[in-house]
């Protein structure tokens, strides 16, 4: 099924890396845009530059700390209030933890799950009924190439991811025939401000063969949401080792994985 991406389109984490770029490349064919994040700061400037690329494009600043439903609630109030239902919901806020589990902070990780799940959820569950009941609309949800497979040292991302990934394909069943369409993209490696955020504590660098730009991961991804495809995986290199890692027999992951687990540790505690 073809989505036409226009009418008004919000899109969470909109101020930096991939959900900035998504931002950018939807301004000629959106009618109105809410940018959601916490800085205002960026979401300003990434206002005059949208503004640049279409003239006509009404967009709204909405900074929001998504972890806190409360505030996610608020925020989803204001959007519908100054530009009516939502056509095209955007999911992409997230943040990653690098790290062995035991060592990570408590409150990030906690905050990171309300955010990636949690978050996710509420705004889907907000702007569903509308959407069901025009009869139209599309839902992209950001999830990761770790939705698909597992790797230790980043263990709560990763389950969060899952969830993303479980929940977006069964989501998109439940909609057969509503009109309404459900996506996710699951890129690898991409440059943006995701590791700065995440933290590397054991230095695993893993990015620079795989690595491609928030540009690039944007451009495919609006590729295929638009051909309303179910999964979008950007970047080729990084697609093969998804799939290679996703179609493995679990005991050969568990069974490499062990050797990484080891390293990790050791890196840790030494
Ligand atoms: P990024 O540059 O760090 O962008 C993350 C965005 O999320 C920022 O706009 C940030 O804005 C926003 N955000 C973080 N916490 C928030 C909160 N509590 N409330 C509202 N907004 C919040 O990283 P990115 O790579 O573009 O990440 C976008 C998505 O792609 C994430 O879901 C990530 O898991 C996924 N992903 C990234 C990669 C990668 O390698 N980069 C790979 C696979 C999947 P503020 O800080 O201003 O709030």
């Amino acid at each position: 099924m073809r989505l036409p991406l226009n009418g008004t389109v919000l899109i969470t984490g909109a101020s930096s890396g991939i959900g900035e770029q998504l931002a950018l490349q939807l301004a000629k064919t959106a009618s109105a845009m809410a940018i959601v994040a916490r800085r205002t700061d960026r979401l300003e400037e990434l206002k005059s530059r949208l503004l640049v690329l279409n003239q006509k494009l009404v967009v709204l600043v909405q900074p929001c700390d998504l972890a806190v439903v409360e505030d996610a609630a608020k925020m989803i109030d204001a959007v519908e209030e100054t530009l009516g239902p939502i056509d095209v919901l955007i999911n992409n806020a997230g943040y990653g933890d690098l790290g062995l589990f035991e060592f990570s902070d408590w409150s990030k990780l906690e905050k990171m799950i309300q955010l990636n799940v949690v978050g996710l959820s509420y705004l889907t569950h907000r702007v569903l009924p509308s959407m069901l009941e025009r009869c139209r609309g599309g839902i992209l949800n950001v999830s990761s190439g770790f939705g698909l497979t597992f790797l230790p040292g980043a263990a709560a991302y990763i389950g969060t991811k899952h969830y993303v990934t479980s929940f977006t394909e069964s989501l998109r069943s439940e909609l057969v025939g509503t009109g309404v369409v459900v996506s996710q993209v699951c890129p690898g490696p991409v440059a943006t401000e995701f590791e700065a955020v995440a933290g590397n504590p054991v230095d695993m660098n893993y990015n620079w063969l795989l690595e491609i730009s928030a540009d690039r991961c944007a451009r495919e991804t609006l590729a295929g949401f638009s051909r309303g495809r179910a999964l979008i995986m950007p970047g080729w290199i990084a697609t093969l080792l998804v799939l290679a890692g996703a179609w493995s027999p679990r005991w050969v992951l568990r069974l490499s994985y062990r050797w990484i687990g080891r390293w990790l540790r050791k890196k840790a505690v030494t």
